[in-house]
């Protein structure tokens, strides 16, 4: 049986959060796949490598481990500095490329050898764990996204400003939902929470709902 609650859905949508107290609400260990392509983009930016096209021997290098919040690229531990508007559009464009998402499937598809799980990203459902105990499709409007993407940036958010926040994500969900491979949307199946207006403990509550269902 699988041990899997697959949560997918656009950016800013709360899926982190979200995902993160039903984990710790069910005793689940949290998995939040963003971060393994953040880390990809982090460490082929910071080797000069054009993020259009990451070679496959440089993959093969890294070693990468999700770890709850963040993840373990080659031993070190990487959390906030993968949080930068320029890892999430990083991050985006080397999601595309197959030999990326070919190189994290098995990492994701270990984590669940360690029990019950959480996982959070855009193809849990569909690529990942198609087979998952529960998946859900979390979404909000794009003005509520915005509005909370920039709230939750806090002081790191700069100049930022409402209106850039929302066009970097809609940037974002478009290339991420018409790209060829796993492309964005929900799985066969998936419970989709519109949590426009909702607060996260309203969010949690119809998640675990639905998981004492399921
Ligand atoms: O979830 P987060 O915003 O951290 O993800 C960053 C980017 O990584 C996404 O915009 C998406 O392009 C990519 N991603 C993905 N598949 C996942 C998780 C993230 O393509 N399962």
């Amino acid at each position: 049986m699988s041990t899997v609650v697959a949560i997918d859905g656009p950016a800013g949508a709360g899926k982190s959060t979200v995902a993160r107290a039903l984990a710790a609400r069910m005793g689940y260990v949290y998995v939040n796949t963003g971060m393994l392509y953040r880390a990809i983009a982090y460490a082929a930016g910071a080797a000069g490598i054009d993020l259009e096209s990451v070679p496959a021997d440089f993959l093969n290098r890294l070693q990468l481990e999700p770890e709850n919040d963040g993840v373990r690229l080659n031993g070190r531990r990487l959390e906030e500095e993968l949080r930068t508007p320029e890892c999430s559009q990083g991050a985006s464009v080397v999601s595309k490329q197959p030999e990326v998402r070919a190189a994290l499937l098995p990492i994701q598809r270990r984590a669940a050898e360690r029990g019950w799980i959480v996982m959070e990203g855009r193809d849990i459902g569909t690529v990942v764990f198609p087979d998952a105990a529960a998946k859900f499709f979390i979404t909000a409007t794009v003005e509520e996204r915005a509005r909370r993407r920039l709230a939750q940036l806090g002081n790191r958010a700069g100049q930022l400003t409402l209106d850039a926040v929302k066009a970097e994500i809609e940037e974002r969900d478009l290339r991420d939902s018409t790209r060829k491979i796993a492309p964005l949307k929900p799985a066969p199946g998936a419970i989709v929470v519109d949590t426009t207006g909702l607060t996260i403990e309203q969010v949690v509550e119809r998640l675990a709902g639905e998981l004492a269902r399921a």
